[in-house]
């Protein structure tokens, strides 16, 4: 697929979601945020939904939860621009509550259209909302988090690597050498 079809592929993706009214989270959004970058990636970036200040500016990890991001992505040795990040669930969540289920099942083709056009070699998915929605429910991401998972989108085998999420690196920052390990491991697919 050449990298202008890409683009325009995620785009027409990016229109059916900000029409999008699968589920009440689009009652209250202001913007819809269907993920950004580069979408000749190897490496998706996986989070949970949008927050306050991604909802008003309708761009992914733009917070403090974003910054340690950049900062994670950087010390892969890659800039932000690089890589795709990518939420399971494209509206904010009211008060920032995790997503239920019903409103993950009804957001996920999106994500599944968005990884067969970007077609990466990893996803990183952050935090135990990201891991479940791609893994299917299981241990908790703290026993998940070091292993090696591969699903199968559209005949296309992609790997998964679960990590903390930064948010709770913000909160738990001794977690910090768990997803620098995580990242290390997926340099080494990369
Ligand atoms: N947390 C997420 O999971 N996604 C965002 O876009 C911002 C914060």
């Amino acid at each position: 697929m050449s990298d202008n079809t890409r683009k325009d592929l995620l785009q027409v993706i990016a229109n059916d979601i900000s029409l999008c009214t699968k589920c009440e989270l689009h009652k209250e959004r202001t913007n819809t945020v269907p993920g950004e970058g580069d979408e000749r990636a190897k490496l998706v970036l996986l989070g949970e939904g949008p927050g306050a200040g991604e909802d008003q500016e309708g761009r992914p990890f733009i917070g403090r939860a974003g910054k340690l991001l950049t900062v994670m992505i950087e010390r892969m040795g890659l800039k932000r621009e690089d890589v795709y990040i990518l939420n399971i669930c494209k509206c904010r969540p009211p008060g920032n509550r995790t997503p239920e289920q019903h409103e993950v099942d009804a957001c996920l083709p999106y994500l599944k259209m968005q990884l067969k056009v970007i077609d990466p070699k990893v996803v990183v998915a952050m935090g135990a909302c990201a891991t479940n929605a791609l893994l299917g429910p299981g241990d908790s991401i703290s026993k998940r988090r070091g292993g090696i998972y591969h699903i199968d989108v559209d005949s296309k085998e992609i790997t998964v690597i679960p990590t903390f999420h930064p948010a709770y690196l913000l909160r738990n920052p001794a977690a910090k050498q768990n997803v620098a390990q995580d990242l290390a491991l997926v340099n080494k697919l990369l």
